[in-house]
């Protein structure tokens, strides 16, 4: 890895070289801090070919049918001759160590697809982190002229919310419900969708998620409409993973829903958007990580700190002499 000089991997991503590709990825999860400096030189100079692919967050709880999904899906997509990469966000690996995501086994026809790649969820010590290979991990696939870049999360903790802030459309996959109820969604989390797929529609649990379909359609329709959506959107459709149902047209939702917002220049200012917030994001984190390396710093937070959890001190005012010792 040390001897892997990014002027070496740029040409081999741009020609769409699958290992330069992995071994990219590997560079911007890696710690240290000479291929952190590597990764910002390959990154930077590949930001400049800006190539593009549609960037999809797909969401949903384990169990739900998230692989089977992106396994039928993806083998759909890579038969109309599209490349598709898909990457996955896991809060529980660097929680447990254990990962949902990680497992080999998953999307394994996918997994063979030439036109396919796949990465699985590192362990990482916080989701800040993960936020950051993520996108970083994107940046490469669409340099590597992938079209789709899918971007898989379960349905727990903040990564819904971490995903949602780097792609063009976020869709949450649900299993059918019971009786009429719905699930304990969320509803930060229904505002975040673009698309509910009803997965499972299918045999003996069809009435279900066609019921649970029109109970999110009608929630979905409680919601305000949101300038960047056209009439009818966000929409809640019904789907079968295991039987390829109802791909064709999620998939026919999701260009026309990205179609309409480019046409109406909505696609371009999210990016934008999403890049100042994650390029405001990472300064953030470099400043604290700077501070968090001087010593002195060090002690007198953790002073403060002290003065704090005892009661001895008020937070606010604790910070106001923190940020006063940093010339603030
Ligand atoms: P994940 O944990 O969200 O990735 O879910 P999986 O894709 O591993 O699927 C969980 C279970 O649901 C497996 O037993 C699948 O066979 C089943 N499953 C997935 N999709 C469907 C579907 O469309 N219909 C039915 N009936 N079962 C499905």
């Amino acid at each position: 890895m040390t001897k892997q000089s990014p002027a070496d991997l740029a040409p081999r991503i741009l020609a769409s070289d699958r290992r330069a590709l992995a071994r990219a990825i590997t560079l911007v999860e890696s710690g240290r801090a000479e291929h952190r400096a590597q990764a910002v030189e390959l990154l930077d100079t590949l930001a400049g070919e800006g190539r593009q692919a549609l960037r999809i967050g797909l969401s949903g709880t384990p169990g739900v049918g998230k692989s089977t999904f992106i396994e039928a899906f993806g083998m759909m997509l890579t038969a109309k001759g599209l490349k598709v990469a898909v990457l996955a966000v896991d809060p529980s690996s660097a929680r447990s160590g254990g990962s949902i995501l990680g497992d080999k086994t998953r999307m394994e026809r996918l997994s063979r697809d030439p036109n396919a790649f796949i990465r699985p969820s590192p362990s990482q010590a916080h989701l800040g982190g993960v936020a950051r290979r993520t996108r970083e991990a994107v940046s490469l696939c669409e340099a590597a002229g992938f079209d789709v870049v899918l971007i898989e999360t379960v349905g727990v903790g903040q990564s819904e919310t971490l995903v949602a802030e780097m792609v063009d459309l976020f869709v949450l996959l649900m299993a059918p419900a019971g009786g009429d109820e719905l699930q304990g969604v969320k509803r930060g989390i229904m505002e975040m969708a673009d698309l509910i797929l009803v997965n499972k529609a299918d045999g003996d649990l069809k009435p279900a998620a066609m019921r649970t379909v029109s109970d999110y359609a009608g929630a979905l329709r409680l919601l305000r409409k949101r300038p960047q959506d056209p009439e009818g959107f966000p929409k809640a459709l019904p789907v079968s993973a295991m039987e390829a149902n109802g791909l064709e047209k999620a998939w026919d939702e999701m260009t026309a829903l990205a179609e309409w917002r480019r046409a109406n220049g909505h696609f371009d200012q999210r990016r934008a958007e999403q890049a100042r917030h994650w390029f405001e994001a990472e300064v953030r984190e470099g400043l604290l990580a700077r501070l968090r390396q001087d010593p002195e710093i060090r002690a007198k937070m953790r002073e403060l700190g002290d003065a704090v959890a005892s009661g001895e001190s008020a937070a606010s005012a604790a910070a106001a002499e923190m940020l006063e010792q940093l010339g603030g």
